[in-house]
Parts: structure tokens; C-alpha cells; sequence
């Protein structure tokens, strides 16, 4: 079994984008920008937007953080994203989700610049993604497709089965998947809450990509010999023995799947550090694609 390390796949990602940014800077150009909003005080959101501007002055870019408070009206936060969209300065920018219950997710989605997308997010760079098109990619999905390309882990003619459907990870990485290219040419099927007898698909996946976030749902008994599994599921399970209360949890049973698979992420580790290089990766192709 060999273990997937996101997280130094992911460091070599920043590094590699660190060079660009120089060579940019060296030849007089400006640095990437990006900008987050963040609406409310949540702490799991906070923590999300907090990592992900400091991992810009990692990579050297410029970085912006919007931080608007919880009652703030629709209109007042789609006014925002339009001084965004209308900012010069700004290559790129993501909305901070979830948003609270009284604001229109796919509405702040929608009013997003296409070009400044950086999230892939607005239907325009979904639908250019499901076309092949040169766009941005969701930042996990997009992970997922530089592990497995950069592990040379063999897809083309595979049977991959995709757990779970969300517009953010299941979709996108079904459409990539089963897309012509690198870690493509898959034979996709995508299993949710509403499929029957789940494991028959698992038992015969040569490629598992789990995105549904119940802890290790995905047991031994369900995978054969020599699957590649590509956990994304993060979950916090309290755990009072830890100083924080909690322990990070996958979807797959990592100890007795591990033993069958000949690939596996882990979690901590393995997609979850991925997801912030591929947003800065965005940003940096922002530069490109609006030239
Ligand atoms: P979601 O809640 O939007 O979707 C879950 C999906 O799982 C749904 O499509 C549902 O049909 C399916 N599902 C639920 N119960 C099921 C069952 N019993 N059998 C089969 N399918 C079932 O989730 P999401 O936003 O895609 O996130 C999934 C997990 O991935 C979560 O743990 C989340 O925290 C994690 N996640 C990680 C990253 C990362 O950076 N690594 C990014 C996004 C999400």
C-alpha cells in the first residue's frame, strides 16, 4: 500500500507557484491577488479563510480579507461582490461558504464574475469544465486530478466509482474523471444516498472517490484488492482523550482498507491540503486567462 501525500504534493504545488510569482515580479509585473469574504463569525469558516490568506503571503501573493457581519442583507453582500468584480486590483475572489439561512447561496454565486471565479463555482465555469474547456476547476476536484496525475495512477479504462453527488466535490470529479485527458478516461459511476446495494459498485471499483463525510463508512469488505481510494471526507469525531475534544476522520476505514488498497489518501494528509494549493493555482491562471 502506498500512501498519497497531499500534503507534500501540495507544498511542491506552492513552491512551483512561488517561482512564478518571482519570475512575474522580476519582470515588473504586479503579484496575484486574492480576495475572501467571509460573512458571520462562524469558527470552522474562519479558520478556512484564515489559512487560506496565509498561505497567500506563503506564495507571495497580495491578499484581501472582506469580513461582513451576519445580518448583513443580500443586497448589501451582492453590492460587495460587484466592487469585487469592478476591482482592477483584484485577480480573483471567493465567497466564504456557507452563508447564513436568510441570504440566496446560488444568488452571491451567480453575481460572481465568471473571470474572477477563483472557486469555479458560478455556472459558467461549470459548464466550460463539463465541456473540457480551459477553466476553473473546483479547487478539491482539481486536487484530486493533480494527485492522481502527479502519482502516474493509471485511469484510463477503470472503473471509478464516485461516493456522493455535491455540486462542490462529487459532480465535478465525476465529470473530470470520466473526461478525455490525464486522469481521465475513467468509467464513471456515481453512488448516493439514494442508490441500492452500494457495495456492489464499491466491490468492483478500481478507483474509489469517497466525498460524503460519515466516518469510515467505506470498510474492508466493501473494496477488492488493489483499489486506489481517494478519501475526501472530513469529519470531526469528539474525542475526549485529545486536547481539542475532537479527532479528524475520513470516510474509509483507513487501517483495515489500507491493508487491501494499492493506493490510499490519508486523512489528515492527503485531499484536504490540496483544496488551498488548487485555489492559489486559480488565482495564479486568473492572471493568464483574463490577459
Ligand atoms: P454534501 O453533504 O454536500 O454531500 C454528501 C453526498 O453524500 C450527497 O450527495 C449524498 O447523496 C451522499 N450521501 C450521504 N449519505 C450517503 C450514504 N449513506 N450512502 C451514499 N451516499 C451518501 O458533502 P460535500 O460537501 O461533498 O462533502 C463531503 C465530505 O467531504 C465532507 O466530509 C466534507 O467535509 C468533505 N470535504 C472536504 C474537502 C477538502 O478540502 N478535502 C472539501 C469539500 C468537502
Amino acid at each position: 500500500m502506498k500512501i498519497i501525500d497531499g500534503k507534500k504534493i501540495s507544498n511542491l504545488i506552492k513552491e512551483e507557484i512561488k517561482k512564478e510569482v518571482d519570475s512575474i515580479l522580476a519582470r515588473g509585473g504586479k503579484a496575484p491577488h486574492l480576495a475572501a469574504v467571509i460573512v458571520g463569525e462562524d469558527g470552522a469558516s474562519l479558520t478556512y479563510v484564515g489559512s487560506k490568506v496565509r498561505s497567500c503571503k506563503q506564495v507571495g501573493f497580495n491578499s484581501t480579507l472582506i469580513k461582513l457581519p451576519e445580518n448583513i442583507s443580500e443586497n448589501l453582500l451582492i453590492d460587495e461582490i460587484y466592487k469585487l468584480n469592478n476591482d482592477k486590483l483584484i485577480d480573483g475572489f471567493i465567497v466564504q461558504l456557507p452563508l447564513p439561512n436568510h441570504i440566496d447561496e446560488q444568488k452571491i454565486l451567480m453575481a460572481i464574475d465568471p473571470n474572477k471565479d477563483v472557486d469555479g463555482f458560478h455556472p459558467t465555469n461549470f459548464g466550460k469544465m463539463a465541456l473540457n474547456m480551459k477553466t476553473f476547476i473546483p479547487a478539491t476536484p482539481f486536487g484530486i486530478m493533480e494527485l492522481l496525475k502527479r502519482y502516474n495512477i493509471e485511469t484510463s479504462g477503470k472503473n471509478t466509482v464516485v461516493i456522493g453527488r455535491s455540486h462542490i466535490v462529487g459532480r465535478p470529479i465525476s465529470i473530470l474523471m470520466n473526461s478525455k485527458g490525464i486522469a481521465g478516461d475513467s468509467t464513471v459511476t456515481v453512488v448516493h444516498s439514494r442508490t441500492k446495494n452500494l457495495e456492489h459498485y464499491t466491490k468492483n471499483a478500481d478507483i474509489i472517490v469517497s466525498a460524503l463525510g460519515i466516518p469510515e463508512f467505506v470498510k474492508e469488505n466493501m473494496v477488492k484488492d488493489g483499489v486506489v481510494i481517494i478519501d475526501v471526507g472530513i469529519t470531526r469525531v469528539k474525542d475526549n482523550s485529545k486536547e481539542k475534544g475532537y479527532v479528524i476522520k475520513g470516510d474509509v476505514d483507513f487501517d483495515s482498507v489500507g491493508k487491501k488498497a494499492s493506493y490510499i489518501t490519508p486523512v489528515p494528509g492527503g485531499v484536504g491540503p490540496m483544496t488551498i494549493a488548487m485555489l492559489l493555482k486559480n488565482t495564479l491562471l486568473s492572471k493568464t486567462y483574463n490577459k
